[in-house]
């Protein structure tokens, strides 16, 4: 029998009923057999509520304290589920992030982590209790403060355990049914995706769907842990995350709730996978850059010293009569007022005219390995979204993912043209939002 890693996100675990639903679902897997270890998140909205009393009581909260209030968050949820559990006969004990083993960075928010070291958590499976772990926290290593994994980190704990215990699989357990070809709020006739390989889905997480926290999928494709992203409210099976190898080897380890071959559709692998789209970013001009060696490497150096991850980028051939030219680059929203701060600063020393900034921009993109090998792709999509009356503002691709910048309010259009564009589209409505959150 096998060792399953459970994740639980907030939805699952809003009140008390679902507490107690999710412990039921956890004794059914213990007695079926299975090791199990449960993350947690925070129940419902609880991170953000803690965040918003912070924001109450000081309008800049000191990244420590603020780690210590939201990682409260997770500590309830845990003990509670604990309770539950045992109320139905099974031995169950939770810990924290840092009793678990999960060091980290010490960056305050977006710590990230190091190494899992989960003594405590072998033992209480050798002991025969399910191991209850408190989500998105962990212990830095040399400062040995608290901190948190930035938002959505559970899912990174969970496939961060479960590479540490070697685990068979990892399920994360959400509010929808598992990852669709396109966001079921925007297309309702988007269908469910059987498997998904891990760089289509990286792409995915870091091109805006929220369903899976980007460096969970980093960490289960280094050390090839499957995980079945599924809804807790229902049985049916979800979409496993997961190259064709290691699916076939859960398959054959038996792991819990594997798809069949046919099911799976290993057969035929669409072309696209899916459009994500997000609506986080910002786009910022700097307007006629002399035409000079060094010029580039002058703003991006910049904006690297400000710690500000940068997008797409986009620079044109210089006007002959004036010897200059403009790059666009877009970038998190967040961070918008920082690098517009830290561009102002070097003007005269790139010589530029002027800055832009927008951040009425939304990104959509069409995720799928299959455009390797198939031609024709970006075409396609362009006058998808050409037809659907869309204006197109930036253009980057990958090898697996043609991405463009439009408007903000033609997002929701050039998703569903891209959608229908390459026949994702399914005939009945699939998708079903059992809590309403995503989390
Ligand atoms: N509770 C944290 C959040 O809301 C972590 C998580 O749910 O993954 O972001
Ligand atoms: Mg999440």
């Amino acid at each position: 029998m096998g060792l399953v890693v459970q994740k639980y996100g907030g939805s699952s675990v809003a009140d008390a009923l679902g507490i107690t639903r999710v412990a039921q679902r956890i004794v059914a897997t213990k007695k079926a057999g299975h090791d199990v270890v449960v993350v947690v998140s925070a129940m419902g909205d609880t991170t953000d509520e803690l965040t918003d009393l912070a924001q109450q009581v000081t309008p800049l909260p000191p990244p420590r304290e603020l780690d210590m209030l939201l990682t409260a968050g997770e500590r309830i949820s845990m003990a509670l589920l604990a309770m539950a559990i045992q109320n139905l006969g099974q031995v169950a004990k939770s810990y924290t992030g840092s009793q678990a083993g999960v060091l980290t960075t010490s960056h305050h928010g977006r710590a990230k982590i190091i190494d899992v070291t989960p003594g405590r958590i072998r033992q209480a499976l050798e002991e025969g209790a399910v191991a209850i772990v408190a989500g998105f926290q962990g212990v830095s290593q040399d400062t040995k403060e608290i901190t948190t994994l930035g938002r959505g980190g559970s899912d990174t704990t969970a496939v961060a355990l479960a590479a540490a215990l070697g685990a068979d699989v990892c399920e994360i357990y959400t509010d929808v049914d598992g990852v669709f070809t396109a966001d079921p709020r925007i297309v309702p006739s988007a269908r469910r995706i059987p498997r998904i390989s891990y760089s289509e889905m990286l792409e995915m997480a870091a091109c805006g769907s929220k369903i899976l926290h980007l460096r969970c999928v980093e960490y289960a494709r280094r050390y090839q842990i499957p995980i079945h992203v599924r809804s807790s409210f229902s049985a049916k099976i979800g979409t496993w995350v997961a190259d064709l190898k290691v699916l076939q080897a859960a398959r054959q380890a038996r792991v819990v709730d594997t798809p069949s071959a046919s099911e799976e559709g290993e057969m035929e692998q669409p072309i696209i996978s899916g459009v994500s789209h997000d609506r986080s970013e910002a786009k910022i001009t700097v307007v006629a850059v002399p035409d000079k060696v060094g010029e580039a490497a002058r703003i991006f150096k910049t904006l690297a010293d400000a710690e500000i991850n940068i997008d797409m980028i986009v620079q044109n051939v210089s006007g002959i009569a004036t010897g200059r030219t403009d790059i666009s680059f877009s970038l998190p929203r967040a961070d918008g007022q920082v690098a517009m701060t830290a561009l102002s600063r070097i003007k005269d020393e790139v010589g530029y005219e002027q800055l832009l900034y927008d951040d009425r921009i939304g990104k959509v993109s069409l995720i799928g390995a299959g455009m390797r090998t198939n031609p024709g792709v970006a075409a396609r999509f362009f006058a998808a979204v050409a037809e659907a009356g869309v204006n197109i503002e930036m253009i980057s691709t990958s090898e697996i993912r043609v991405s463009v910048v439009v408007d903000e309010d033609d997002v929701d259009n050039a998703v569903a043209a891209a959608h229908r564009a390459f026949d994702l589209d399914s005939d009945e409505v699939e998708a079903v939002v059992y809590g309403g959150t995503g989390r």
